[in-house]
């Protein structure tokens, strides 16, 4: 493997970061230059849809104090020449390498028209925004998309007092995520807690021209309403890589162990990366959790220091928390690449549910809704790919 004397990572949040830090870690005495879009230094997004919303400004993130400003902020890459070597950047700048990390994450969809009064969520401006609006203690929200984002901003609204519409295109929301019983759980927690579900419609556009006064939905309701947030999900930031030769689809596609398929000098990592997941026999996935990037930006780095033939495989379990609405919810695993699933413990006074995900007779995922004991146990089953046989309550 040649030395490399140059990296070049674009991306300043969470798998950037980490990246920077990897290669301090391993005394890489070459240049490294970080590019990144925001005006902001890197930062922790999941308080945003919680804490924040709720007038707590703790967005750190550890280890970003010791970038010192030694990166490019405000700048965004806008093309990747690979037979050069070389990120152009929206100044008409160019920064050369022969190492490359892609962490540059994923941005919400929006609406083609999406007027004032309708918010996305995934920057801390987003959501300082949002607070703006909640504080002004608006008589209705209407939520669009029932995904862990949706589903949080509806429960911290909700503990505000105020009144709110969530509308899911799917049967039940986040059945994908945890699967039908998980999924039809959540849809009762929400009744529960006061949030008006409608799920199996569709969210089509707004009334009211330049603000947002309605929302109207695919079976032609019309939902009035004070302030909108569209949490219809994230497509990965892999425009500026059009035409780069780089194989992209539904993200960066890469091996096993994070490099761009077909390279040997750019890796990639985070939300941006959809690899060969060894666990689930080389499925590719693409996981949008905040310890996947944690971890990926590292060893991608790593690994693009050592070289393809020394590289190690990303193999985690995927695995992703949340609070809604006080109940405790994990996933670990993909559910969605399961053909069956079975309830282990279903306690529904106590809020207490645990079910377990199997493909072809061995674990691919587990949802766990106050009971993180189980949910560590099945990780652990998910990591050793157990049959489902074995694994009961
Ligand atoms: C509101 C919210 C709540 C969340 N809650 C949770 C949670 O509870 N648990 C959990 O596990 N995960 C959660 N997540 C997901 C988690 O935050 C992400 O998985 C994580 O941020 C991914 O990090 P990343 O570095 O890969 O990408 P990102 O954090 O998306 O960062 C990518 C960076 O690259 C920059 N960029 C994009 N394109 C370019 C370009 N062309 N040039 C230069 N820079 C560019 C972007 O501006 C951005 O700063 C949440 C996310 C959001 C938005």
């Amino acid at each position: 493997m040649a030395k490399l004397n140059r990296i070049v990572v674009v991306g300043a949040s969470l798998a950037g970061l980490r990246a920077v830090q990897a290669l301090r870690a391993a005394d890489f005495a070459g240049d490294i230059t970080l590019i990144g879009a925001e005006n902001h230094a890197p930062y922790n997004r999941p308080p945003l849809s919680k804490s924040v919303l709720n007038g707590d400004d703790d967005i750190s993130l550890p280890g970003a104090e010791q970038l010192a400003g030694d990166w490019l902020r405000n700048r965004r890459a806008t093309a990747l020449r690979t037979d050069d070597r070389l990120v152009v950047l929206d100044d008409g700048s160019e920064a050369t390498f022969d190492g490359l990390v892609v962490a540059t994450g994923a941005s919400p969809r929006r609406f083609a028209a999406q007027p004032a009064g309708v918010h996305s969520l995934r920057t801390v401006d987003d959501a300082l925004a949002l607070r703006t609006e909640l504080a002004a203690e608006p008589a209705h929200v209407t939520v669009i998309g029932g995904g862990f984002i949706g589903s949080e901003v509806a429960s911290t609204a909700r503990q505000q007092g105020i009144s709110v519409t969530l509308v899911d295109a799917g049967s039940h929301p986040m059945v994908a995520t945890l699967g039908s019983h998980g999924a039809q759980w959540l849809a009762r927690h929400h009744a529960r807690h006061g949030v008006d579900l409608i799920s199996g419609v569709r969210a089509l556009g707004f009334d009211g021209g330049s603000r947002a006064t309605a929302v109207l939905l695919s079976d032609g309701r019309r939902i009035p309403t004070d302030v909108v947030v569209a949490g219809t999900g994230v497509e990965p930031n892999t425009d500026w890589l059009r035409g780069s030769g780089l194989k992209l689809d539904n993200g960066v596609v890469c091996t096993s162990s994070l490099f761009a398929e077909g390279e040997s000098s750019i890796v990639a990592a985070g939300d941006v990366a959809r690899w060969s997941h060894p666990l689930f026999d080389g499925e590719l996935v693409r996981v949008e959790h905040w310890a996947n990037a944690n971890e990926q930006g590292a060893l991608a780095v790593r690994n693009l220091l050592a070289g393809p033939a020394q590289a190690e495989t990303y193999a985690a379990v995927p695995s992703f928390a949340t609070h809604i609405h006080g109940a405790r919810i994990q996933v670990a695993g993909l559910p969605a690449l399961a053909d069956t699933e079975r309830v282990l413990i279903d306690e529904s006074d106590e809020d207490r549910l645990v079910v377990t995900f199997a493909s072809h007779g061995i674990l691919v995922g587990a949802v766990a809704v106050n009971a993180p004991k189980d949910l560590i146990r099945l990780k652990r089953a998910i990591a050793a790919r157990t049959s489902s046989k074995e694994v009961t309550d």
